[in-house]
Formats: structure tokens, sequence, C-alpha cells
């Protein structure tokens, strides 16, 4: 039987945020039934990532599909399979692209299916970092798991059903480390985390406001490893991981280890064709690449941020989210020849964990001011922090704000207002977000 073969107006290569995002759009601004498909290696509809590291692993009540495709994370409409048929938008499923020749417009699947495109949209995400890529011994153990699609969180829901109550070792203090480590607890199992900086989520935290999450999480019964790293595992005969061998020779009895060292775009496919920058795929305003007609969406496109006046690479959803629509205005707007106005992105970053929830607006450069209670045993924690650069406010950090008090930090970030007197900025603390 002949490979199949087949033309779309608009493909949207990988099926994750940004590719639901994207095909919302198109649903809004008019596209024709057979004319947009979407090509994912994952063997459901485009989904809300970071539901896998959160309500999938509750004790109680999981989320499970389909109850958190997209575009229910931003409050938007639930797109469901049969959503996508309804708009003659093929969903083309399990389904692993593994050459793509922009020359031609081809992109041939590892059954040797061909996918011609007229405009093509790359959002194939991030793949995660393991241990094996960089030989680190035992690494390949049973139960040494990594969290990046419905399929490695199925096998950690395994995992936990296989080792009840046992221990778990996290690797990594970054988000997918203090989620999970988090998760696991609240499974009851018992926790430690291991990480080699000297606190957590060093790229975005001070060490103010570490100690609050640090402590926090000590409080939960984590137990929290620092300033060493995973060099080997041990397993028993079955291949089960049953140890962490740290690289100060401590020894950490594991029945499931859990690795969240970070990511990497996913642009090999590209390689040689599409201009990078930063470790991603460069784009203009519109997210479209130096080719035209192929745009690069979410964690793999490095674009203008305007606000700050730099090529930036962001892996996170809102990004995901807004990336994926701007491109898609922007095609739409071309063919009829109108324009639409450049991105204009305000970084937003945020994390949950037990009943705790911090968002951050801005950019983390300049000196940092702490603001309020960053007690952890305290019962009414609340604080944050300012980092002010060059005479102005350009990022803020708040745990525990509402969303009132959460509109008025993303205000401050993007007005970026004068701080005449930084010593004032710490005792006023939110009370200055509010009057901007
Ligand atoms: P993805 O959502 O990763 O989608 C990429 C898609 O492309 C996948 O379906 C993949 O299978 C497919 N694909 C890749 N290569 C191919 C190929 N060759 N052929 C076919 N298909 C392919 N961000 C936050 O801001 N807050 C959070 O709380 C948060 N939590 C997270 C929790 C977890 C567990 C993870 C993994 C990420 C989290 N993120 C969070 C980050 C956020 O989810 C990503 O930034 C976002 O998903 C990026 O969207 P994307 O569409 O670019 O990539």
């Amino acid at each position: 039987m002949a490979a199949e073969a087949k033309h779309f107006k608009y493909v949207i290569l990988g099926g994750g945020v940004a590719a639901g995002y994207a095909a919302r759009e198109f649903g809004k601004q008019g596209v024709n039934p057979g004319e947009l498909a979407i090509i994912s290696k994952e063997p459901v509809a485009p989904y809300e990532r970071p539901a896998l590291s959160k309500g999938y692993l509750f004790p109680e009540n999981a989320a499970r599909l389909p109850g958190f495709h997209t575009c229910v994370g931003s409050g938007g409409e639930r797109l469901l399979p049969e959503w996508y048929s309804e708009k003659g938008i093929e969903l083309i499923l399990s389904t692993e692209i593994v050459k793509a020749d922009l020359a031609s417009k081809t992109l041939t699947s590892a059954a040797g299916a061909t996918f011609t495109y007229e405009t093509l949209l790359i959002a194939t995400g991030s793949s995660v970092i393991k241990l094996t890529d960089f030989g680190v011994q035992g690494a390949e153990s049973n139960n040494i798991l990594y969290l990046r699609d419905i399929a490695d969180a199925d096998k950690l829901v395994a995992a936990m059903q296989a080792k009840k109550d046992g221990k778990v070792v996290i690797v990594g203090g970054g988000y997918i480390g203090l989620e999970l480590s988090a998760a696991l607890k609240m499974n009851n199992f018992d926790v430690t985390m291991v990480y080699p900086e000297p606190w957590c989520m060093p790229r975005l935290f001070t060490s103010g406001i570490a100690h609050f999450y640090e402590g926090y999480y000590s409080n939960k019964g984590i137990k929290i490893v620092k300033g060493t790293v995973a060099a080997g595992f041990e397993a028993d005969a079955n291949g089960d991981v049953t140890a962490v061998k740290l690289k100060d020779g401590r020894v950490l009895e594991a029945d499931i280890v859990v690795v969240g060292v970070g990511g990497r775009p996913l642009t090999a496919l590209f390689k040689g064709q599409v201009a990078e920058e930063k470790g991603g795929l460069k784009t203009d305003a519109f997210f479209e690449t130096n080719v035209p007609g192929v745009y690069a969406i979410g964690d793999v496109a490095t674009f203008p941020l305007k606000l700050y006046n730099e090529q930036r690479r962001v892996e996170h959803v809102d990004h995901a989210r807004k990336s994926a629509e701007q491109a898609v205005r922007a095609i739409k707007a071309k063919e009829s020849g109108e324009s639409v106005a450049e991105y204009d992105y305000l970084p937003y970053f945020y994390s949950r964990s037990f009943d705790i929830a911090w968002q951050f607006y801005g950019d983390n450069v300049g000196d940092d001011v702490l603001f309020g209670d960053n007690d952890p045993a305290s019962a009414n924690h609340k604080f944050g922090s300012y980092w002010v650069k060059d005479g102005k406010v350009v990022g803020v950090f708040l745990e525990g704000g509402s969303a009132e008090e959460n509109q008025a930090i993303a205000r401050v970030a993007r007005a970026q207002p004068v701080v005449a007197d930084v010593e004032a900025l710490k005792t006023e603390g939110l009370e200055f977000a509010a009057k901007v």
C-alpha cells in the first residue's frame, strides 16, 4: 500500500498548548473545512500541559482528559475532539514527524506518510533533559521518571500505585521539582528533594523568596538536600530503582525517582533550514521565521520582546497561548492585506502547590526588594519582591495574591514606575503596586 500523502493550506506541527490556542484562533478568524491540520506525536487532542504536574496527580478528584483540553486553562472554551471535526480541522494524532523539508514544504512521518502545506506553524515545544543523556550510572533503571506529556504522567501514576506510601527522590529544584514534591507528598510519599544550587528555583527566586518555599516544604515533611547531585542509581534484580547515590557520598533510598532538570526546545528538524537564536527558532514580532510562510510559536520561538528590546525564548504556558494567537492573527491579516500590531509581551510565570500560589510579571533583573511576611511558619504569610533596575521597577513577584493584587503587580511590571526611595518600597510593599 502506498504511504499516505495529504495536502493542507495550514499545518500546525505539534499538538500541545500552542497548537490548541492556534486552532481556536483559526476557528475565530475563519477556516474552511479541510484547510487546517494538527500533526502530533501525542495520541490526544491539545491539552493544558501544566495540569500534568498539578491536578493530574491529586490523590482525590484527579484531573483527567477530556477535562483539561485547551483552552480551559485560561478560562476559555474546552476544545474536545468533536470541536475539531465539526470545524473540519484534521487532528492527525500519534504521528511523529521525522523529516521536514521546508524547500518543498513537505513533512514526513515515521511511518512514511507525507504532508504538504502552504503555511507551517512549528509548535513542537520542548523535550526533557534525561540523566541517561549524560550517562549517569544506573539512570536507565525502572521508576526513574520524567514529566513532559500525558504518557509520562500515566507512567508516574502507575508507579505511584505500585509503590504506595514509598520513598520518592525528586532530582531538581525547579518548577517540576517543586510541584512534584508537593504532589507526591499529598499522596503520602516520603519525599526528598535534591538539587545542586544554594536554593530552589534560582533562575527566578531570590534567597528571600526561596526561604519561604523551602521552609514551607520542610514544614510539610519534605526533606531537602542541597549542594549536591545524583551521581548514580542502585537497582534490584528486577531493574527497579532502590537508591540514589549522591555526589557527596550520601545514599538515599528510593522506590521512585522523578527527574526535573530542565528541557530543550525541539528544533532539530529545522537545523540548517531556519535561522536560530538563543537556542530557538528566530522569529519576527509576528512569529514568522526567516523562511516565508513558516512560523514558530510557543517554547521553540526566539522572538523580539519589545518591552526589553531583546530577542528572548520563553518556556511558559501564557506565552505559548499568546504567541499562537498572534501568529494566526498575523497569518490571516496578511492574507487579506491587513496588518496586526507587533507582539508586545509582558512575561508572566506562575506556579501552585499545596495551598500556596505565586505569580511573577516582568523581568527579574537589577536589585531585588523583598516585602511582606515570608516566614514559612507564619499563619499570615504573604510576601513578594520587586526588582529595581535603573531606578524603575521592572519585575514583581507575589505569593498569595488576590486576583486584584495580581492584576496590580502586572500593571507595575508593564508601567515600570520610577522608584524614588528603594527603602520606602520595602515598607510600602503591595500598597506601592495598588497606586500604579
Ligand atoms: P508543548 O505544549 O510541549 O507541545 C508540543 C507538542 O508537539 C507535543 O504534543 C509534542 O508531542 C509535539 N511534538 C514535538 N515534536 C513532534 C514531532 N516531531 N512530530 C509530532 N509532534 C511533535 N508553564 C507555566 O507557565 N506554568 C506552569 O505551571 C507550567 N507547568 C508545567 C508543567 C509541566 C509538567 C510541563 C511539562 C510544563 C509546564 N509549563 C508550565 C510549561 C508549559 O506547559 C509550556 O511552556 C507549554 O506547554 C509550551 O507549549 P508548546 O505548544 O510550545 O509545547
